[in-house]
């Protein structure tokens, strides 16, 4: 696609964080809107680059079928399937198929809100950097921030490129949006430290890795937005329930790492595979690892060990063991011996 095409905007600050906001996805989502509504169906050609843009090519790298996008546009968009939209609601595809029309009943809210996006680009990087840089080790060298609107769910991923939903920035206020996007590149500057390879990761181990990588990155992270967001007022009604599911799991976080720590010591003892282990380990691991890594951060911080928290960011089994020593630092019941073996094992074996 031609480099002017994209609506890129590049700004800098103190040299520290370069970034790109990229509408291409969203320009080419309203070419097939309106490919749709002068009843025609879209060439090949226009799919193909729509799915080439950088946020629908990271997410259809990752987790979703360019297929299923596909589809779901298709049935959303086209007027001669205004009945199949209808009775897809309850299929599995529903859900995505009514985000995609919700989308174009609100085109021209999400117009001016890209308009006002692509003025506002040149102070975003400032505000980003103020708000990563107390939660990112002190030698870190700063990944350049390349983000891509586009519309899939009321979501956002953090790749190699910050993929953000456009319904999901429309109903963020515009501070809110900034510290989600700063909670995405937070993901980018703690991969870029990892002190372990996740391409190399057996089999075996792939759960526990899981577990703990997520635990440790999203419980960080969401310090930078889940304050203010899910502690504070949440705009986004779709969230409701997902923010009150966050904050239960939250309160009962300690006795969730309890039970955890439980599996994993009766599967030592009991000598079970560590892939058992760790498939019910993640079998119990709420939402992700985000509200379990949040009250670890907490617990930690509270032991005065967030300096240290920090300055290992890399290191997910360092973690783990700060937060034992955050509770035994707080007179609780530490983490138990096998527990603090395999943590030990599978660093050895990949850091
Ligand atoms: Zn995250």
């Amino acid at each position: 696609m031609d480099i002017l095409d994209r609506l890129a905007v590049y700004s800098f600050v103190e040299e520290l964080i370069e970034v790109l906001f990229d509408f291409s996805g969203v320009e080419l989502f309203w070419k097939i809107v309106d490919t749709f509504e002068s009843k025609h169906n879209p060439q090949e050609e226009l799919w193909h680059t729509l799915f080439n843009s950088p946020g629908y090519s990271a997410l259809t790298k990752s987790e979703f079928s360019q297929e299923k996008l596909q589809n779901a546009m298709s049935i959303a968009l086209d007027p001669k399937r205004a009945i199949e939209a209808h009775f897809s609601q309850d299929a599995s595809i529903g859900g995505i198929v009514s985000h995609f029309q919700e989308v174009v009943k609100r085109r021209m809210e999400l117009e001016t809100l890209f308009d006002e996006l692509k003025g506002k680009s040149a102070n975003i990087e400032t505000d980003i950097f103020d708000l990563v840089v107390e939660y990112l080790p002190s030698n870190i060298e700063y990944p350049s921030l390349d983000i891509a609107f586009v519309f899939f769910q009321r979501d956002a991923r953090g790749y190699e490129w910050v993929v953000i939903d456009g319904l999901l920035a429309l109903e963020l206020d515009s501070q809110l949006l900034t510290r989600l996007i700063a909670h995405e590149y937070h993901h980018q500057c703690r991969d870029s430290i990892l002190c372990y390879d996740k391409e190399i990761v057996r089999p075996e181990d792939q759960d526990l890795m899981w577990v703990l990588n997520q635990t440790q990155a999203e419980g960080i992270a969401d310090n930078i937005d889940k304050p203010r967001w899910f502690y504070g007022e949440n705009p986004v009604d779709a969230y409701t329930e997902f923010v009150q599911a966050y904050r239960d799991e939250v309160t009962v976080a300690e006795t969730t790492l309890q039970s955890i720590d439980l599996i994993i010591e009766t599967g030592v003892l009991e000598g079970y595979y560590r892939e058992e282990i760790g498939k019910e380990v993640r079998e119990h691991l709420p939402m992700s690892g985000h509200p379990i890594g949040y009250h670890m951060t907490q617990i930690i911080s509270k032991a005065n060990l967030f300096g240290e928290m920090i300055e290992t960011l890399g290191n997910p089994f360092e973690f783990f063991r700060l937060y034992n020593r955050a509770l035994l630092i707080l007179k609780k019941d530490g983490l138990s011996e096998s527990t603090l073996f395999i943590l030990d094992d599978l660093e050895t074996r990949y850091c």
